[in-house]
């Protein structure tokens, strides 16, 4: 059966729930820069948190960090992105609109849809420049004589130039790694697909310092553990794929890079990279600031530079590939239910606990159950409309468990706990809800997309 999840019907849901719409919209928006609402955030920060969880709390040889977004402008200048961190670029003269020279293939032409650019009679494409993708603005008030500084283009730099500090406080050795999630900016020139590509987006960036000799293990530790991270939190295995860059796809500095992929409906694209870095960035730094950037080793008595492996992935990115992952439509009583089988851990809402009706002081037992489970994991009440409309509700936002007031709980202290993936509804007692629902959530989950999957 083909795949229900197109990029168009993610765009409407996230716009119909409020997860992810565009950005100043009163003002017609701004090219391809967007909001997040309230079950987009739960979400977005669901993933961030699950990243932390697996660098930070789940190993004791990372640490985080949280750098300032405007850094030193010699920091980019060492780093290579002032000279080099520019895409090709064309103009044409008849439409006036930019283009990606080397994504041409990918593109439309604004005028004649159905070709690319460059194709059309009336096309006229300028020779391809070089455009710098970092945001420059000006630091202090006088706009002329102020210094020009650059919003950053990753989060990677903040923790090379850290790397001494990181070192003395932390009470770490090679191999050891800092952490990062913010935000990153890049003027790209055709962004788009939704928040796959945007200018103004969040990262999740490790930067993993090893001695030189143990680079290629952890290399390929770094591929087997980021791609397995995607599969614990639930995406297929059969979208995803590893690719190893081709020897020319590889910056100079580079000895490998693979790119965890994902299979988007607009085909195989990158979730993430993951590159040996070799000693290129501690170096640059070095040299450009004169401080040492290295570790004495005070056993072996050996001092170097230590060499990188960088995961570094997109939470924006990251989100969009769980959210079509996770969409699907089925039919259920005669009609569609269209419903994000999200893992449980990302669902932005853990449960909901519904009325039956709106009387008889079913209301006012199902709020206190509420009052009750909020405490403990992320709930939403709702009594609005009737049941089977706020099922739909919840199943369109993800919400794996919804619980159910009726008249029968006021007799017997029962609930019902409908499975959003199983469709099953089970009595249980409300003495035990809150343990039963934190032992559902714990429990291991597939996605019920996979076929045979048991939910
Ligand atoms: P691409 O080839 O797609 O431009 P990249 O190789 O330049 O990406 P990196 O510099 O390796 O990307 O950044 C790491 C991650 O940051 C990417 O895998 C992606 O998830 C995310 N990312 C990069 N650029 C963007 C963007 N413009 N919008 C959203 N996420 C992005």
């Amino acid at each position: 059966m083909p795949d229900a999840a197109t990029m168009e019907k993610i765009v409407a849901l996230c716009k119909r729930r409020g997860f992810i719409f565009a950005s100043s919209e009163i003002y017609g928006g701004l090219g391809s820069t967007y909001d997040y609402g309230h079950y987009g955030v739960l979400l977005k920060t669901n993933v961030k948190n699950e990243w932390w969880r697996a660098m930070v709390q789940e190993r004791d040889d990372i640490v985080a960090l949280d750098s300032a977004i405007l850094q030193h402008p010699k920091t980019w200048e060492a780093s290579g992105h002032l000279a080099g961190f520019t895409d090709p670029m064309v103009d044409c003269r008849t439409c006036g609109q930019r283009f990606r020279a080397d994504h041409l293939q990918d593109l439309q032409c604004p005028q004649r849809p159905s070709k690319h650019p460059g194709e059309a009679t009336q096309c006229d494409l300028t020779e391809a420049r070089d455009f710098n993708l970092m945001f420059e603005t000006t630091m202090g008030p006088v706009k002329d004589s102020g210094a020009t500084v650059y919003l950053r283009p990753e989060t990677a730099q903040g923790i090379f130039v850290n790397f001494k500090n990181v070192l003395q406080f932390s009470r770490k050795k090679p191999p050891f790694g800092i952490a990062q999630v913010g935000k990153s900016f890049r003027n790209e020139i055709t962004p788009g697909n939704f928040v796959f590509r945007t200018r103004e987006f969040e990262q999740m960036e490790m930067e993993f310092f090893v001695p030189p000799d143990e680079a290629p293990r952890w290399y390929e530790f770094w591929k087997a553990a980021r791609r397995e991270w995607y599969v614990d939190l639930g995406l297929r295995e059969d979208h995803l794929r590893l690719r190893e860059h081709d020897p020319d796809e590889l910056s100079h500095y580079s000895s490998g890079t693979a790119d965890v992929e994902y299979l988007f409906p607009i085909g195989w694209s990158e979730l993430e990279g993951i590159a040996n870095r070799g000693d290129f960035d501690l170096t640059a730094h070095a040299k450009h600031s004169g401080e040492k950037l290295e570790y004495f080793d005070p056993q072996t008595k050996e001092r170097y530079v230590p060499h990188v492996i960088e995961p570094a992935a997109g939470a924006d990115r990251a989100t969009l590939a769980f959210l079509v992952d996770a969409y699907d439509e089925d039919e259920l009583g005669g009609e569609q239910r269209t419903v994000l089988k999200l893992h449980p851990r990302l669902a932005p809402v853990k449960v909901a606990v519904l009325p039956h009706l709106r009387k008889d002081g079913l209301p006012e037992a199902a709020q206190e159950i509420y009052a009750a489970l909020r405490g403990r994991v992320q709930s939403e009440y709702d009594e609005g409309g009737s049941i089977g409309k706020r099922y739909r509700r919840q199943d369109e936002i993800g919400t794996p468990y919804c619980v159910t007031v009726d008249h029968q709980s006021l007799e017997d202290d029962t609930v019902t706990l409908r499975d959003r993936d199983t469709l099953e509804q089970e009595r249980v007692a409300i003495d035990g809800l809150a343990d039963e629902l934190a032992a559902r959530l714990a429990r291991e989950w597939r996605s019920p997309k996979i076929a045979g999957a048991e939910a």
